[in-house]
């Protein structure tokens, strides 16, 4: 016997090309099966106008940090009550220094699962390398490589690369640490060295280091790089660049024309205006001046005297986020990251906004390539056993109403979940239901 029937919903699972009104039965954890029989089962479900997907995969999130042997559920929490069942994470060259210690304060004692990349710039430093303007020597590259090596063997899926924020590092250390992650088979993420007019050439590096070692890219966030008046041809260049040379290049982005990071991050160094031209559009989250920044005074002394305070800023265009996420190379990633709570609605709000959005209101995209870009497309990049509802795979599913689904946070309130998540499992257990969660432990790293 069954131990749990989801009833009568419309699966839909791009990874097996199914996509009609099916019973989708669970035993021990898995998917038993998807039949049009009424089965018995120990417990069923109704799913009646609803769509029954694979738990979502998210392409790039960041993670909660680990304190004293404690990982506060914030991130992972926000995800779960948007349908997202596996995070990657590890982005944008920051990921933890020691993955086993990180994994095991994790594992089964949080809301969803998880698959790590390594950073760069978290390994820069364990070899060493303080100054984030200035390369590195040859001892600590190897250092570095050699760091990388181990946290492959320990279960890292890749590397990460924040070249923005380490613009010391140079295409030959690039390269290096490359070429360790290609034999291992991983993912090169990065958050690319430069956005709006920079971005043509800081795409052109990165795909250099795909040319030279081989490796698999997947660039970071397309939509804060190249929403300011470069999307359509970066695209295209990547397409054209990819056949041409048979480059193996993804590319994630959030449905939001704002974008976040920390004040004292070198997005902000001297000439940022050149880029975003109107500093009253970026705005603090936290702190005596939360709000839109008035001028640059303000910005200033904030950025002297809380280097880490998170802000938004709000100077992207939204067509041309459009273009990115409905482009065939384009993932569905958060990029959820918070501090003390607060941040970019993106970490409550990505997943519901985006199949909202782009598949039932404005039908940019078929229901079938919602669901790909936001299950099995992200799982098959990072080799996750996840993303589709094929028979004898871990049943982690989310139900939802395609009516009702909305996201619900703002900048205002980024925290709020969304509405129209009925049903969240994991491994075949009912994590959340009707906006409820009912456990919150159900996690697994991957
Ligand atoms: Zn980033």
């Amino acid at each position: 016997m069954l131990d749990l029937i989801l009833k009568n919903g419309l699966v839909c699972d791009p990874a097996n090309s199914i996509q009609s009104i099916l019973n989708v039965g669970i035993r021990n954890g898995r998917i038993a099966c998807l039949t049009s029989e009424p089965l018995p089962a120990a417990a069923e479900i109704d799913c009646t106008g609803h769509i029954v997907s694979p738990g979502f995969v998210d392409a790039h999130s960041h993670e909660d940090d680990l304190r004293e042997g404690h990982i506060e559920a914030d991130i992972t929490l926000r995800a779960l009550r948007q349908g997202v069942t596996t995070l990657v994470t590890g982005n944008c060259g920051d990921a933890p220094r020691d993955l086993p210690a990180y994994c095991a304060a994790y594992d089964g004692k949080q809301p969803v699962n998880m698959a790590l990349l390594a950073g760069h710039t978290t390994i820069r430093r364990l070899c060493g390398a303080r100054n984030k303007y200035a390369p590195v020597d040859e001892a600590t590259l190897a250092a570095m490589c050699e760091t990388l090596e181990r946290q492959l063997t320990e279960g890292a899926k890749g590397l990460s690369m924040g070249i923005r924020y380490e613009p010391g590092m140079t295409l030959g250390e690039m390269c290096a640490m490359a070429a360790v992650v290609k034999r291992f088979g991983g993912v090169l993420a990065a958050h690319v060295r430069g956005d709006a007019f920079e971005i043509y050439d800081a795409i052109e590096e990165f795909l250099e280091i795909g040319r030279r070692t081989g490796v698999r890219l997947q660039i970071s966030h397309i939509g804060s790089m190249a929403a300011y008046g470069q999307m359509a041809e970066v695209l295209s260049y990547v397409d054209r660049r990819a056949a041409a040379e048979g480059l193996d290049v993804r590319i994630d982005c959030y449905p939001y024309d704002a974008f976040c990071t920390s004040i004292g991050a070198t997005t902000y160094d001297d000439g940022f205006l050149d880029r975003y031209h109107d500093v009253t559009r970026i705005e603090l989250t936290d702190g005596e001046y939360k709000g839109f920044i008035p001028n640059m005074e303000v910005f200033e002394k904030v950025r002297r005297e809380h280097p880490e305070y998170l802000t938004i800023a709000h100077v992207m265009n939204g067509a041309e986020v459009d273009m990115a996420l409905t482009h065939p190379r384009t993932m569905l990633g958060s990029d959820g990251v918070l501090l003390n709570g607060a941040g970019h609605p993106r970490a409550a709000g990505a997943f519901a906004r985006f199949l909202a959005q782009y598949v039932f209101e404005r039908k940019l995209l078929s229901l079938n390539e919602g669901i790909a870009k936001t299950t099995c497309e992200a799982a098959a990049r990072f080799g996750l056993d996840r993303g589709t509802l094929g028979v004898g795979r871990a049943a982690d599913v989310t139900v939802f109403d395609p009516k009702r689904l909305q996201d619900k946070a703002t900048f205002a309130e980024p925290a709020l979940p969304p509405e129209g998540v009925r049903l969240v499992l994991l491994g075949g257990v009912v994590a959340l239901q009707d906006g409820k969660v009912l456990h919150t432990d159900l996690g697994k790293i991957l």
